[in-house]
């Protein structure tokens, strides 16, 4: 019945970005930072310091196997190293700094000069060293039994100026405001990996004058507003048309994807002015009638994000980092943030899976759907337990995009039964997938 009360009724529209104010807001050094030292399937690290162990401002303080390292975002003293939850939901191990007064690393202490021009290996290892190891460097997954794996190499670099969430504003902000530095980054992303293909996205609102300025510099794209013209592995696809699939990393295939703000801070660590210490963060969503980009110290909390723009985390039923679509609604205000570019922040009531309603096969979620898989016959193999059937269907193709659930009259947890399907229920496995053509 709740079913079909739900087909008859308004479904909510998906967010989107009205108003929004330009000004990226600095936030203060808060008296705390927690660092996280693990993301899975990328990289670990493993902590440097000890407990009561001062560090300034842009000293590393942890390093992975192949040297990348973790910066402090603010001086003080390690207070602790323990375990937390990330904004993701998994616990990871992380050193916990403590604010002092002691002045940030300068520059001329961090680095010996802009990286020297031309030599790649130099270069990779200043970034390494910075706290921004670039896509083509990861270490993570790639590392089998105590070797590299052979990697091929980089033929396409994308940098994304338009994130797909549409209530993110980070990239296109910083392509907007700081043309002539990201025209620079562009350039050099050309000289550390010749022959390369340069590819830039950016809104298509941005089409009056970003051809001009980055004409011959990176291939450029343009993307809708619509968070199903921004689907990053439907644009990548696109630019190189095929399909990478979701099991392997694009680095797989010689590609290489980073976003505007990640390049910019590449750029500087390249020129010797600074290591990765801040972040920007676009919150938009309830109680705010203009989005607000803020930068912060990375590690820094939920609540210090929020409080230093007057907003309170029990003031909304749910505060979602990343974004509306595919972001992850956090359960405390004392979860530190790094290297996320959204909050979406809902208030009022919000149930928006029904678990129990069955399905009644009206095949929206299937037409919504990017990579064109039966997504509701596929929900219900894993409901009555029929995974060995659902397998022949290509569940790994999902992006996890959310689009089908947000069509969906039955407000079934479409999302969470394929995620189910394809991370649990197999060992942890996706299966091979063979990829198909793009519209
Ligand atoms: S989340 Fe849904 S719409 Fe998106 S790719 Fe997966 S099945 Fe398709
Ligand atoms: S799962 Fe798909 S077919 Fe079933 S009710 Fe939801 S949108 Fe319709």
């Amino acid at each position: 019945m709740k079913a079909l009360l739900n087909l008859i009724g308004k479904k909510p529209a998906m967010a989107e970005m009205v108003d929004y104010d330009p000004v990226i807001r600095e936030i203060g050094d808060p008296d705390q930072i927690t660092l996280p030292l693990e993301y899975t399937g990328q990289v670990r690290y493993t902590p440097i310091v000890t407990v009561g162990d001062r560090v300034r401002k842009g000293q590393a303080v942890a390093t992975s196997r192949y040297g990348n390292t973790v910066i402090a975002s603010i001086s003080g003293m390690v207070s602790a190293i323990t375990s937390v939850w990330t904004p993701q939901s998994v616990h990871a191990p992380a050193i916990v700094i403590d604010k002092d007064e002691s002045p940030p690393l300068n520059p001329e202490e961090l680095f010996t000069g802009p990286a020297p021009a031309g030599d790649s290996e130099a270069a990779l290892l200043r970034l390494r060293a910075a706290g921004v190891a670039p896509p083509w460097a990861l270490p993570g997954r790639e590392w089998e039994e105590g070797k590299m794996i052979e990697l091929p190499r980089i033929e396409t670099v994308i940098i994304t100026g338009v994130r797909q969430e549409i209530t993110v504003l980070t990239s296109q902000l910083l392509a907007d405001q700081q043309r002539d530095k990201a025209a620079a980054a562009l350039t050099r992303i050309g000289t550390l990996l010749p022959g390369a293909r340069i590819c830039l996205t950016v809104p298509d609102t941005f089409k009056h004058w970003a051809d001009a300025f980055f004409a011959g510099i990176a291939e450029l794209h343009y993307l809708p507003p619509s968070y199903r013209g921004r689907i990053e592995r439907e644009v990548v696809a696109k630019i190189l048309g095929y399909r990478i699939p979701n099991r392997l990393s694009y680095r797989d295939h010689g590609v290489a994807v980073l976003d505007m703000e990640y390049l910019l801070a590449l750029i500087d660590a390249l020129d010797g002015k600074a290591a990765l210490t801040h972040k920007c963060m676009t919150i938009s969503g309830a109680g705010l009638p203009r989005a607000i980009t803020v930068r912060f110290p990375l590690g820094s909390s939920l609540r210090h994000i929020l409080n230093s723009q007057g907003l309170r985390f029990s003031d909304y039923t749910r505060s979602v980092i990343d974004g509306p679509m595919k972001g992850v609604a956090q359960f405390t205000d004392q979860t530190p943030i790094t290297h996320y570019n959204g909050l979406h922040l809902i208030s009022g009531d919000v149930a928006p899976f029904d678990p129990i309603a069955p399905c009644i096969n009206c095949g929206r979620c299937t037409r919504a759907c990017p990579v064109d898989i039966q997504v509701h016959l596929i929900n219900r193999m894993v409901e009555f337990d029929q995974i060995e059937a659902a397998r022949g269907l290509s569940p790994e193709a999902c992006h996890e995009c959310g689009l089908c659930a947000h069509v969906c009259p039955a407000q079934r947890p479409i999302v969470q039964l394929l995620h189910f399907c394809n991370r649990d229920m197999i060992h942890g496995e996706r299966y091979t997938w063979t990829p198909g053509g793009i519209s």
